[in-house]
């Protein structure tokens, strides 16, 4: 169950016009199960909910200052929000997600990690984005100890077109090593090392990858972790960090339950940066980590912080709550719908809006809106009168006509644009109105 530690501790500060050392406490502590909830590890919550504490703590007086100049209508438990979020992403920051490249000769990048984290799959899909970028990858499979292993890499490779390197007779390190060599050999420019892990640490298995790691010298060397496998996973990646010196680390798994807090304390413990997120076991689902996302997921609400931000860069916060309750609601009319497409515009697509909000799923058709569309369909509602705005069941013939005529457009297309608005209203009252939706998880709802 996602926590509602977060909203809790936005709940007790509503509605306090400053925030007093009392009420951070009481405020943190919610907090504070919500990370521990979320597999954060506990030395790194003491960390953050000291840090937050004096952040907040600190902020009143800022919050004062700038009401009186009513420079800012931000109340305080807003800003605690903002606090919490922000220090939550710099905890997770400066954020890296580059690969280092060699000027000549085949670049190495080794994946390492427990057996099951998901090194083969990333491997898979790290070719994959290297190819997409014009690379040459060639990927090794290095595990010899699972009797499918190769197999598995074998089809990743075919199903991309990108050779996979195996020597039956020789041992990982001595393959490896090999394999760098025929890489130059066949001008292939990065070479991916999918080694194998076992099911805890293990000596033989640490003193395997130090072998690799000394031959060939990896200008990159990757930990795959599971976000699934949670406070655990810190233990592991500080160990694999001592012997190894990684480079950074990936979490895999992110489109399951898990919330991801693992990341925040590999990062914190390790001090390396985490690169990309697996987000499903599909060869394209690896995304580069951004610190945004993460956050609001850490701390069980969407990317709401963002949302807020991009409202507030275009209209008032007051106002920005006011359109999104309409527009949630269901009770929005054309007129309505058009006000939100000036401001959609100015936001970016709406898609990518919605697209902010994880627990949303896939969108069913017809509610994606690209910007040249979002442009035509201004141009008709202008055309319609405003008891047409209101009241869209008024069009018949003659006036769809008209509206046509009047927009440039053809009366399809402002029948389409009805049935699109009909069913976007069907869409966000069901969104709205979802139990425990998104409302409730909107600052100040
Ligand atoms: P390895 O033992 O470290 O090489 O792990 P594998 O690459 O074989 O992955 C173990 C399992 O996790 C496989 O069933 C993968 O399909 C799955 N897996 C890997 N990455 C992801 C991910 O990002 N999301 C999901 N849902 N499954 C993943
Ligand atoms: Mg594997």
């Amino acid at each position: 169950a996602v926590s509602k530690g977060f909203k809790a501790a936005r709940n007790r500060l509503r509605g306090k016009a400053e925030i007093t050392p009392e009420v951070v406490d009481e405020a943190l502590r919610d907090i504070r199960v919500a990370l521990l909830e979320a597999d954060v590890e506990f030395g790194v919550v003491k960390r953050f909910i000291a840090s937050v504490r004096e952040k907040a703590t600190g902020e009143v007086v800022d919050t004062k200052v700038e009401s009186k100049k009513g420079a800012m209508k931000v109340s305080p438990a807003d800003h605690f929000v903002k606090i919490c979020h922000d220090e939550l992403e710099a905890l997770m920051g400066p954020v890296d997600t580059s690969l280092t490249f060699k000027a000549k000769g085949p670049t190495g990048i080794m994946m390492v990690g427990l057996q099951g984290s998901g090194k083969t799959t990333t491997a898979g899909k790290l070719a994959n984005k290297l190819l997409a970028e014009g690379k040459k990858p060639l990927l090794v499979a290095a595990d010899i100890y699972r009797p499918a292993a190769v197999e598995q890499l074998k089809v990743l490779g075919q199903r991309l077109g990108v050779p996979v390197y195996h020597d039956p007779n020789a041992r990982p390190p001595q393959m490896c090593k090999a394999a760098f060599e025929q890489a130059r050999a066949q001008h292939r420019d990065v070479v991916i090392l999918d080694t194998a892990g076992r099911l805890a640490i293990d000596e033989d298995m640490m003193r395997e990858l130090e072998e690799i790691k000394a031959g060939t010298e990896p200008d990159n060397i990757l930990l795959v972790a599971d976000a699934m496998i949670g406070q655990d996973a810190v233990k592991t990646a500080a160990e694999f960090d001592r012997r190894l010196s990684i480079d950074g680390f990936i979490l895999t798994k992110l489109d399951g339950d898990a919330r991801g807090g693992a990341a925040l304390s590999i990062k914190e413990v390790t001090g390396k940066p985490i690169k990309f997120l697996g987000m499903g076991e599909n060869l394209d689902k690896l995304e580069e980590f951004r610190p945004e996302g993460l956050a609001g997921r850490i701390l069980g609400f969407g990317d709401i912080v963002g949302l807020m931000q991009d409202f507030e860069k275009v209209v008032d916060e007051q106002k920005a709550q006011e359109d999104a309750e309409k527009i949630l609601s269901g009770n929005f009319t054309l007129q309505d719908f058009v006000d939100q497409i000036r401001v959609v515009k100015k936001m970016g697509s709406l898609s990518e809006l919605l697209e902010k909000f994880p627990l949303f799923g896939d969108l069913p058709e017809g509610v994606n809106i690209d910007d040249k569309e979002l442009g035509r369909i201004e141009a008709m509602v202008d055309s319609m009168t405003p008891d047409e705005r209101k009241n869209p069941s008024l069009f018949n013939d003659s006036r769809l006509n008209r509206v046509a005529k009047g927009s440039g457009r053809t009366k399809k297309d402002v029948q389409e644009l009805l049935t699109r608005y009909n069913g976007m209203r069907t869409v966000m009252k069901q969104i709205g109105g979802n139990a425990g939706g998104l409302l409730s998880r909107l600052p100040g709802f």
